[in-house]
């Protein structure tokens, strides 16, 4: 059995503290590796090595920092199916997802080549008679960030990328479902010049998470995982003087009106619900046709297309639309669900339950579900399923499907689908959303705009990648000075305005 490692001071280095996880190969339902979790001293021990270190890391000048993220950038792309696979191997999503994986990650360490220009700061020339002012962009030290299973690539280099450019030290603590692509990133970002210290990465549970925010040194903490732990941590970390962006769960509506392409929505839809297991926090969860008659015709073209989902390992390679589900209770958590929408009164057209894939009978799959006529009171609407269920909540009017939308706790994603302009405006204008999609049904921004959801998805005040995470990495200080001229005319004692 492989035993996973924590990756600190520039080395792969063995948990210590006797606990571990099991990291399952979700496609076979076979244990792969264990991974250790850290227990307080040992993060103890990573946050001192980090804050020795970040001092010269934050007195390199911004260009040598960014170009270690260009160097990190071709390696990412030498390495692209070698973290691909690994990724896959723990996570399940077919090669090609787990590529994008890494790329829309990629992307984001793309940005931050940029930060000597993101990193300037503000100058006014003789503010008063030989005063000028200016601001700075100074590192906050060291940062933490706590990421999911979902994308164990892409996500955590949305937080390490910027810190680390703005000359943090690092510590992640990564999922323990799928760790191995985080311990990959580390040694990668060293290849490519970053001096020891600077990324470290910690595997462990809420003991790890916990040492992390209760330690006075840590100045910031970035969370992406389900609200219930977005909550905790927003709370623990703000209430100990950190500062802290946490993200959480979703229900994603798209809206199809009548007038919408019906094919080009279905299609949309079944990327977008069932693409990687239907596990992102971006996915499509919840249909919402306007009109009794676009609701026949949109479960009318879903159907086929859903049946005709091809469900297998990554091994199989392109011919696979998605893989298994990351473990065991998520798979039964999934099934769970789908009985209480069976039991409160859905209408479960394409029933998943007893898929079974020949010769993987142990692996976590989950067959396709898509339930119609579901209502606002049912666990399947309220609940986020993270699994390949799709819900049809029929609407009768426009009105109301904005409504269903709105007064979901949860506010991460959107989409319309239709021809009217008008319409689609309205919807962009008024959606209580973080991220909304015309025509388009995963609206995730790209690298160079910020990544956030509203309402119960979000906790904080700065959005991910982008120009938030220059301001979420940095604290701003305001330097006035004076190089006075002529004869000294003693001190001054009343607050002075500027003349
Ligand atoms: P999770 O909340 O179970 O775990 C996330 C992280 O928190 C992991 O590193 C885990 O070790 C840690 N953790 C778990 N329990 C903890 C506890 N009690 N105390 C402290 N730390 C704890 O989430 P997950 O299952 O890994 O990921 C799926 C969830 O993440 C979904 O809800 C999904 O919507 C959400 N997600 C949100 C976004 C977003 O940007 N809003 C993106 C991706 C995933």
């Amino acid at each position: 059995m492989q035993e996973l490692t924590h990756y600190i001071g520039g080395a792969h280095v063995k948990g210590t503290s006797g606990r571990f996880a099991d990291v399952y190969n979700p496609a076979t339902g076979e244990v792969q590796a264990k991974v250790p979790l850290a227990n307080a001293d040992e993060m103890a021990q990573v946050i001192e090595i980090a804050s020795k270190e970040q001092v010269s890391w934050a007195a390199v000048n911004p260009q040598r920092r960014a170009r270690v993220m260009m160097k990190f950038v071709d390696l990412l792309n030498r390495d692209m199916d070698k973290l691909a696979e690994a990724l896959s191997r723990e996570h399940g999503k077919t090669l090609p997802d787990a590529a994008g994986d890494v790329q829309r990650g990629l992307e984001v360490v793309e940005y931050c080549i940029g930060a000597p220009q993101l990193l300037k700061g503000e100058f006014t020339d003789a503010a008063g008679p030989g005063i000028d002012m200016y601001s700075m962009k100074q590192a906050l030290g060291v940062c933490a960030g706590i990421t999911p299973f979902n994308f164990p690539a892409m996500i955590p280099m949305w937080m390490f990328a910027p810190a680390i450019a703005c000359g943090n030290a690092f510590i992640l603590k990564p999922s323990e479902r799928d760790p191995s692509v985080p311990l990959m990133l580390a040694e990668l970002l060293e290849e490519a010049g970053l001096p020891k210290g600077i990324i470290q990465v910690v595997n462990g549970d809420k003991e790890a998470v916990d040492a992390i925010l209760d330690h006075d040194v840590i100045q910031s903490v970035g969370f992406v995982g389900s609200t219930p732990i977005a909550e905790y941590i927003y709370g623990r970390g703000c209430s100990n003087g950190k500062r802290v962006q946490c993200f959480g769960g979703a229900k994603n509506h798209m809206i199809i009106m009548p007038d919408a392409d019906m094919d080009q929505a279905a299609d949309a839809l079944i990327g977008a619900g069932f693409g990687a297991a239907g596990e992102r926090c971006m996915a499509i969860s919840v249909a919402v046709p306007v009109g009794e008659e676009t609701a026949d015709r949109l479960v009318e073209k879903l159907v086929p297309r859903i049946e005709a989902l091809k469900v297998g390992p990554y091994t199989s390679g392109k011919d696979v639309d998605y893989g298994p589900v990351v473990t065991a209770a998520a798979k039964e958590n999934i099934l769970n669900l789908v009985e209480t929408g069976v039991a409160q009164g859905a209408e479960l057209v394409v029933d998943g339950r007893n898929f079974n894939l020949q010769g993987y009978e142990d692996g976590f799959f989950v067959g396709p579900h898509l339930f119609d006529r579901v209502t606002t009171d049912m666990d399947i609407y309220q609940k986020e399923i993270f699994g390949p269920v799709l819900s049809c909540v029929r609407a009768k009017t426009y009105e109301e499907a904005i409504g269903y939308a709105m007064d979901h706790e949860y506010g991460n994603g959107t989409a319309i689908f239709t021809r009217d302009g008008d319409a689609a405006r309205d919807f962009a204008s008024r959606i209580n959303v973080g991220m909304v999609g015309i025509n388009v049904p995963i609206p995730v921004p790209l690298a160079y705009h910020t990544f956030g959801g509203w309402k119960k998805s979000m906790f904080g005040d700065l959005n991910q990648h982008g120009p938030d995470a220059f301001k979420f990495y940095t604290r701003t200080k305001t330097v006035t000075s004076r190089w006075p001229s002529g004869i000294k005319e003693g001190g001054e004692f009343n607050f002075k305005a500027m003349d």
